[in-house]
């Protein structure tokens, strides 16, 4: 491997994808549904291509899908954004990612993430110069510590990165861990980076707290989302930047550089999605939860230990508990290639002291590919 690369691994999502495809396994793996997406929105995307939305639109996004996005935060979160100086418009959740570290992070900043840390953090981190320094989480419960937050923030602590809902264990982050972040990021002015991609797939009636609400962060909290995640239309990568005027227009110059803007069409599109009453953010979180159950169901009548996922597409398997001896990557291997189905080594999503015993399902599949999966799933073990 080039030097260069030593900071950018190939991610687990195409191993793992690649795998699937080489061996046709049924592929829990990467995080995407299986059914097309809502009709309306791919309809209201067609129409936007065929009605001329095809040339650059303004840096920050279309204003009217700005527009919707700060209506759908008051409406759903109480939240107040300006959407002509608080709002970008991004390529995914993922260039938000890359736009928020590239604009508060410089060479030999420190950068708090909690490991598991969804595999886009440290690397971003990284190529902008940052030090990742990591809080260590472990099951069942993967809670934080005020001693371990104390230990993490040193003077250098430029950011923290925080995700809730969590890829990949399926927790809502408790509102308590929430409020000891929070302080500790206040009484030091540290920006938190939040994403938040999973914030309308929360289950059995819990409630996504964003970050940004809580007493003093408004000045210091980056909220992130994905239209691709809200609508289950993952490949459509359109993604909303949002923070207090003081981090927006940071975060809208680094977005400049990084795609000038996102398609036009996809972006009216998702701006017809989030004006158009629906029943879209209740029916699919429903369906989602469903799809859970019926994997979780299925998992458990093969003797398999399933962890309690509050939201995601994802719910976590622990592999002893479960009767298995080995570790999760080398179960994870030959299940892909020897049962037939493609999971995600949580120990994927650790740089250090990695848990080796967990098993990240996506249960945004049809009932007979999860049935058929559970069962796959036991014959390896
Ligand atoms: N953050 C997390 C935690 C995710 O799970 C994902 C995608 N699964 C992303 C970011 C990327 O979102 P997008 O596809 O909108 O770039
Ligand atoms: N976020 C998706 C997952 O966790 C994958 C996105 C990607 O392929 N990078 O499965």
């Amino acid at each position: 491997v080039h030097p260069l690369y030593a900071a950018m691994p190939p991610t687990i999502f195409d191993e793992m994808s690649g795998l699937a495809r080489a061996h046709g396994a049924l592929n829990l793996g990467q995080g995407f549904p299986d059914d097309p997406g809502p009709e309306a929105l791919r309809r209201a995307a067609a129409e936007a291509v065929l009605d001329g939305y095809n040339q650059y639109p303004p840096s920050r996004g279309l204003p009217e899908l700005r527009r919707a996005v700060a209506a759908h935060y008051a409406w759903t979160q109480g939240l107040s954004f300006d959407p002509d100086a608080q709002v970008t418009i991004t390529s995914g959740a993922t260039e938000a990612l890359a736009a928020a570290i590239l604009a508060l992070v410089e060479p030999g900043d420190e950068v708090i993430l909690f490991q598991p840390a969804y595999d886009a953090y440290a690397p971003l981190v990284r190529r902008a110069g940052g030090v990742p320094r990591f809080v260590t989480l472990s099951p069942p419960d993967w809670r934080w510590t005020a001693g371990q937050l104390e230990a993490a923030f040193t003077p250098r602590t430029r950011a923290v990165i925080l995700n809730s809902p969590v890829n990949p264990t399926g927790v809502v982050v408790p509102r308590q861990d929430l409020e000891l972040l929070a302080a500790a990021c206040r009484a030091r002015s540290v920006p938190v980076i939040c994403d938040e991609v999973w914030e309308h797939l929360v289950f059995d009636g819990a409630v996504h707290a964003p970050l940004i609400a809580l007493p003093g962060m408004a000045d210091l909290a980056v909220k992130i989302g994905s239209a691709g995640k809200m609508f289950g239309l993952t490949g459509w990568k359109v993604g909303f930047l949002c923070a207090g005027p003081v981090l927006s227009p940071a975060l809208a110059r680094a977005h400049q550089f990084l795609t000038f803007t996102t398609p036009p069409n996809l972006q009216a599109a998702v701006a017809f999605g989030l004006e158009t009453p629906g029943d879209w953010f209740t029916a699919m979180p429903a369906r989602m939860q469903a799809s859970r159950d019926r994997l979780a169901e299925a998992l458990r009548r093969e003797g398999f230990a399933v962890a309690r996922s509050q939201g995601t597409y994802f719910l976590t398997v622990d592999l002893p508990d479960s009767g298995v001896a080995e570790a999760d990557r080398a179960f994870a291997l030959r299940a892909v290639t020897q049962a037939g189905v493609a999971a995600i080594p949580v120990s994927a999503f650790y740089e250090t002291e990695a848990v080796t015993r967990v098993l990240r399902l996506c249960f945004a599949k049809a009932d007979d590919v999860l049935d058929e999966a559970a069962t796959r799933l036991a014959r390896a073990r």
